[in-house]
Protein backbone atom coordinates (compact mmCIF):
# COMPACT_ATOMS: atom_id res chain seq x y z
CA UNK A 1 0.00 0.00 0.00
CA UNK A 2 0.83 3.61 -0.64
CA UNK A 3 -0.09 6.06 1.98
CA UNK A 4 0.34 9.85 0.59
CA UNK A 5 -0.12 12.71 2.24
CA UNK A 6 1.63 16.15 3.18
CA UNK A 7 3.07 18.40 5.64
CA UNK A 8 0.40 19.96 7.62
CA UNK A 9 -0.28 22.85 10.01
CA UNK A 10 -0.50 21.92 13.42
CA UNK A 11 -1.20 25.61 14.74
CA UNK A 12 -3.43 25.52 17.18
CA UNK A 13 -2.39 22.00 18.54
CA UNK A 14 -1.04 18.84 17.23
CA UNK A 15 -4.44 17.55 17.02
CA UNK A 16 -5.18 20.05 14.32
CA UNK A 17 -2.79 17.75 12.14
CA UNK A 18 -5.08 15.09 11.95
CA UNK A 19 -8.10 16.85 10.99
CA UNK A 20 -6.06 19.14 8.52
CA UNK A 21 -4.70 15.63 6.96
CA UNK A 22 -8.38 14.05 6.62
CA UNK A 23 -9.39 17.76 5.13
CA UNK A 24 -7.19 17.02 2.23
CA UNK A 25 -7.49 12.92 1.85
CA UNK A 26 -4.44 12.38 3.01
CA UNK A 27 -3.42 8.67 4.16
CA UNK A 28 0.20 10.03 5.26
CA UNK A 29 0.98 13.28 7.05
CA UNK A 30 3.97 15.10 8.84
CA UNK A 31 3.48 17.70 11.58
CA UNK A 32 5.75 19.52 13.68
CA UNK A 33 4.93 19.19 17.29
CA UNK A 34 6.24 22.66 18.53
CA UNK A 35 7.17 25.46 16.46
CA UNK A 36 9.66 24.96 14.55
CA UNK A 37 11.65 28.56 14.57
CA UNK A 38 11.89 28.24 18.64
CA UNK A 39 14.22 26.80 21.19
CA UNK A 40 11.71 27.11 23.59
CA UNK A 41 8.08 24.90 23.66
CA UNK A 42 5.84 24.77 26.03
CA UNK A 43 5.11 20.93 26.85
CA UNK A 44 2.03 18.69 24.84
CA UNK A 45 -1.07 19.41 26.85
CA UNK A 46 -2.76 16.32 27.92
CA UNK A 47 -5.58 17.78 26.86
CA UNK A 48 -3.93 17.33 23.15
CA UNK A 49 -2.49 14.70 23.56
CA UNK A 50 -5.53 12.68 24.04
CA UNK A 51 -7.48 14.55 21.19
CA UNK A 52 -4.32 13.85 18.80
CA UNK A 53 -4.36 10.15 19.97
CA UNK A 54 -8.30 9.86 19.34
CA UNK A 55 -8.57 11.25 16.67
CA UNK A 56 -6.04 9.15 14.73
CA UNK A 57 -7.50 6.80 16.10
CA UNK A 58 -11.07 7.15 14.45
CA UNK A 59 -9.45 8.33 11.25
CA UNK A 60 -6.98 4.68 10.38
CA UNK A 61 -3.34 6.88 10.87
CA UNK A 62 -1.25 4.49 12.38
CA UNK A 63 2.38 5.19 13.65
CA UNK A 64 4.20 4.54 10.37
CA UNK A 65 1.85 6.71 7.94
CA UNK A 66 2.91 9.68 10.62
CA UNK A 67 6.11 11.42 9.93
CA UNK A 68 6.78 14.00 12.30
CA UNK A 69 9.68 16.88 11.38
CA UNK A 70 12.33 18.27 13.93
CA UNK A 71 13.18 21.93 14.37
CA UNK A 72 14.48 23.82 11.76
CA UNK A 73 17.08 25.18 14.54
CA UNK A 74 18.40 22.25 15.61
CA UNK A 75 22.38 20.62 14.77
CA UNK A 76 23.16 17.65 16.01
CA UNK A 77 26.66 18.03 14.45
CA UNK A 78 27.44 21.54 15.79
CA UNK A 79 31.12 22.21 15.95
CA UNK A 80 30.28 23.98 19.36
CA UNK A 81 29.58 22.11 22.62
CA UNK A 82 27.38 24.72 23.83
CA UNK A 83 25.26 24.68 21.14
CA UNK A 84 25.76 21.35 20.66
CA UNK A 85 24.13 20.26 24.32
CA UNK A 86 21.08 22.76 23.37
CA UNK A 87 20.47 20.90 20.19
CA UNK A 88 21.27 17.58 21.47
CA UNK A 89 18.37 18.68 24.29
CA UNK A 90 15.90 19.61 21.69
CA UNK A 91 16.43 16.23 19.65
CA UNK A 92 15.30 14.20 22.72
CA UNK A 93 12.30 16.44 23.95
CA UNK A 94 11.30 16.14 20.85
CA UNK A 95 11.78 12.19 20.41
CA UNK A 96 9.95 12.61 23.46
CA UNK A 97 6.81 14.52 22.35
CA UNK A 98 6.61 11.59 19.85
CA UNK A 99 6.65 9.07 22.22
CA UNK A 100 4.03 10.47 24.35
CA UNK A 101 1.87 11.13 20.64
CA UNK A 102 2.74 7.56 20.43
CA UNK A 103 4.53 8.04 17.34
CA UNK A 104 7.16 5.70 16.13
CA UNK A 105 9.34 7.67 13.87
CA UNK A 106 10.98 11.63 14.21
CA UNK A 107 12.25 12.99 10.77
CA UNK A 108 15.65 15.23 11.04
CA UNK A 109 17.95 17.19 8.99
CA UNK A 110 21.35 15.81 9.89
CA UNK A 111 22.97 19.10 10.60
CA UNK A 112 26.32 21.56 9.35
CA UNK A 113 29.87 21.39 10.08
CA UNK A 114 29.85 25.31 9.64
CA UNK A 115 33.47 24.81 7.72
CA UNK A 116 34.98 24.71 11.48
CA UNK A 117 35.51 21.16 12.05
CA UNK A 118 35.37 18.02 9.18
CA UNK A 119 32.73 17.07 7.53
CA UNK A 120 33.66 13.69 9.16
CA UNK A 121 33.98 15.19 12.31
CA UNK A 122 30.32 16.46 11.94
CA UNK A 123 29.28 13.15 10.89
CA UNK A 124 30.98 11.26 14.10
CA UNK A 125 29.19 14.08 16.26
CA UNK A 126 25.50 13.51 14.69
CA UNK A 127 25.82 9.43 15.62
CA UNK A 128 26.99 10.37 19.01
CA UNK A 129 24.22 12.76 19.59
CA UNK A 130 21.84 10.15 17.88
CA UNK A 131 23.26 7.53 20.57
CA UNK A 132 22.79 9.75 23.39
CA UNK A 133 19.16 10.27 22.19
CA UNK A 134 18.23 7.14 21.71
CA UNK A 135 19.35 5.84 24.86
CA UNK A 136 16.82 8.59 26.91
CA UNK A 137 14.24 7.62 24.84
CA UNK A 138 11.70 5.08 24.09
CA UNK A 139 10.61 3.12 21.12
CA UNK A 140 11.42 6.36 18.47
CA UNK A 141 13.29 5.79 15.20
CA UNK A 142 15.46 8.89 14.18
CA UNK A 143 15.09 9.21 10.82
CA UNK A 144 17.99 11.18 8.99
CA UNK A 145 16.85 13.21 5.70
CA UNK A 146 19.21 13.53 2.85
CA UNK A 147 20.00 17.10 2.59
CA UNK A 148 20.29 19.46 -0.79
CA UNK A 149 23.94 20.58 0.61
CA UNK A 150 23.21 23.59 0.74
CA UNK A 151 25.76 25.80 3.14
CA UNK A 152 28.01 23.45 5.32
CA UNK A 153 24.76 21.03 5.94
CA UNK A 154 26.14 17.26 5.57
CA UNK A 155 24.64 14.41 3.90
CA UNK A 156 23.90 15.57 0.93
CA UNK A 157 25.28 12.10 -0.68
CA UNK A 158 24.09 8.61 0.31
CA UNK A 159 27.71 7.73 1.63
CA UNK A 160 27.86 10.42 4.59
CA UNK A 161 24.15 8.90 5.91
CA UNK A 162 25.49 5.54 5.59
CA UNK A 163 28.81 6.76 7.54
CA UNK A 164 25.95 7.77 10.49
CA UNK A 165 24.47 4.80 10.26
CA UNK A 166 27.38 2.60 10.72
CA UNK A 167 28.14 4.46 13.80
CA UNK A 168 24.64 3.95 15.51
CA UNK A 169 24.61 1.36 18.11
CA UNK A 170 20.89 0.59 18.07
CA UNK A 171 20.35 -0.08 14.27
CA UNK A 172 16.60 -0.35 14.64
CA UNK A 173 16.49 2.90 15.78
CA UNK A 174 18.01 4.79 13.54
CA UNK A 175 16.62 4.84 9.55
CA UNK A 176 16.36 7.24 6.65
CA UNK A 177 13.93 9.98 5.16
CA UNK A 178 14.55 10.49 0.97
CA UNK A 179 13.41 13.73 -0.25
CA UNK A 180 13.32 13.45 -4.15
CA UNK A 181 13.73 17.58 -4.26
CA UNK A 182 16.99 17.13 -2.07
CA UNK A 183 18.25 14.46 -3.79
CA UNK A 184 17.64 15.92 -7.54
CA UNK A 185 20.28 19.27 -6.27
CA UNK A 186 22.56 16.76 -4.71
CA UNK A 187 22.64 15.61 -7.99
CA UNK A 188 20.76 12.21 -8.45
CA UNK A 189 19.11 12.84 -11.58
CA UNK A 190 15.97 11.96 -10.76
CA UNK A 191 13.88 13.31 -13.61
CA UNK A 192 14.44 10.44 -16.07
CA UNK A 193 13.79 6.08 -15.61
CA UNK A 194 17.53 5.30 -16.00
CA UNK A 195 18.29 8.12 -13.23
CA UNK A 196 16.35 6.90 -11.08
CA UNK A 197 16.75 2.88 -11.70
CA UNK A 198 20.55 4.06 -10.98
CA UNK A 199 19.69 6.49 -7.98
CA UNK A 200 17.84 3.59 -5.95
CA UNK A 201 20.49 0.99 -6.65
CA UNK A 202 22.68 3.10 -5.86
CA UNK A 203 20.79 3.41 -2.34
CA UNK A 204 20.02 0.16 -2.16
CA UNK A 205 23.56 -0.94 -1.97
CA UNK A 206 24.87 1.90 0.35
CA UNK A 207 22.33 2.54 2.45
CA UNK A 208 19.84 -0.54 2.12
CA UNK A 209 15.91 -0.26 1.65
CA UNK A 210 15.29 -1.78 5.14
CA UNK A 211 16.26 1.88 6.69
CA UNK A 212 13.46 3.93 4.68
CA UNK A 213 11.13 4.85 6.86
CA UNK A 214 10.01 8.15 4.75
CA UNK A 215 9.72 10.15 1.35
CA UNK A 216 9.24 13.37 0.97
CA UNK A 217 7.90 14.29 -2.40
CA UNK A 218 8.91 17.66 -3.85
CA UNK A 219 9.66 18.46 -7.35
CA UNK A 220 12.50 21.53 -7.46
CA UNK A 221 12.66 24.26 -8.60
CA UNK A 222 16.50 24.53 -9.40
CA UNK A 223 18.74 22.63 -11.93
CA UNK A 224 20.15 19.23 -11.19
CA UNK A 225 23.09 19.50 -8.83
CA UNK A 226 22.69 23.10 -7.78
CA UNK A 227 22.72 22.48 -4.02
CA UNK A 228 19.51 25.08 -3.38
CA UNK A 229 16.73 23.45 -1.64
CA UNK A 230 13.25 24.94 -3.23
CA UNK A 231 10.43 22.35 -3.55
CA UNK A 232 7.90 22.60 -6.73
CA UNK A 233 4.69 21.70 -7.10
CA UNK A 234 4.60 17.91 -8.36
CA UNK A 235 5.09 18.28 -12.02
CA UNK A 236 5.64 21.84 -12.01
CA UNK A 237 9.65 22.01 -11.52
CA UNK A 238 12.78 21.34 -13.04
CA UNK A 239 12.10 16.95 -12.00
CA UNK A 240 8.93 16.58 -13.51
CA UNK A 241 5.94 14.42 -13.11
CA UNK A 242 8.22 10.78 -14.13
CA UNK A 243 9.72 9.81 -11.05
CA UNK A 244 6.55 10.14 -9.25
CA UNK A 245 4.60 7.87 -11.54
CA UNK A 246 7.86 5.60 -10.87
CA UNK A 247 7.86 6.01 -7.09
CA UNK A 248 3.87 5.17 -7.02
CA UNK A 249 3.69 1.57 -8.79
CA UNK A 250 7.16 0.32 -7.09
CA UNK A 251 6.61 -1.73 -4.18
CA UNK A 252 10.29 -0.43 -2.55
CA UNK A 253 8.05 2.39 -1.13
CA UNK A 254 4.96 0.69 0.01
CA UNK A 255 4.34 1.18 3.66
CA UNK A 256 5.83 4.38 4.79
CA UNK A 257 4.81 7.76 4.70
CA UNK A 258 5.07 9.95 1.61
CA UNK A 259 4.83 13.41 2.68
CA UNK A 260 4.30 16.18 0.10
CA UNK A 261 6.06 19.24 1.19
CA UNK A 262 5.39 21.59 -1.60
CA UNK A 263 4.84 25.29 -1.70
CA UNK A 264 1.34 25.83 -2.70
CA UNK A 265 -1.04 24.15 -0.33
CA UNK A 266 -4.12 24.83 -2.40
CA UNK A 267 -2.70 22.03 -4.28
CA UNK A 268 -2.07 19.62 -1.52
CA UNK A 269 -5.56 17.82 -2.04
CA UNK A 270 -5.27 17.63 -6.01
CA UNK A 271 -1.81 16.58 -5.88
CA UNK A 272 -2.71 13.72 -3.47
CA UNK A 273 -5.67 12.64 -6.18
CA UNK A 274 -3.14 12.54 -9.01
CA UNK A 275 -0.33 10.78 -7.27
CA UNK A 276 -2.71 7.68 -6.30
CA UNK A 277 -3.94 8.32 -10.16
CA UNK A 278 0.00 7.10 -11.07
CA UNK A 279 -0.86 3.85 -9.80
CA UNK A 280 -1.24 1.11 -12.60
ZN1 LIG B 1 13.21 18.41 6.09
ZN1 LIG C 1 12.12 17.33 3.04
Amino acid sequence: MKYVGAHVSASGGVENAVKNAVEIGAKAFALFTKNQRQWAAAPLSPKSIKSFRELCEKHDFQPFQILPHNSYLQNLGHPEKENLEKSRDAFIDELQRCEQLGLDRLNFHPGSHLNKISEEECLNTIAESINIALDKTNGVIAVIENTAGQGTNVGLKFEPIAHIIERVEDKSRVGVCIDTCHSYSAGYDLAHKEGFEKTFKHFDDVIGFKYLKGMHLNDSKKELGSRVDRHDNIGMGTIGEEVFRLIMNDPRFDNIPMVLETPNEELWKQEIELLYSFIQ
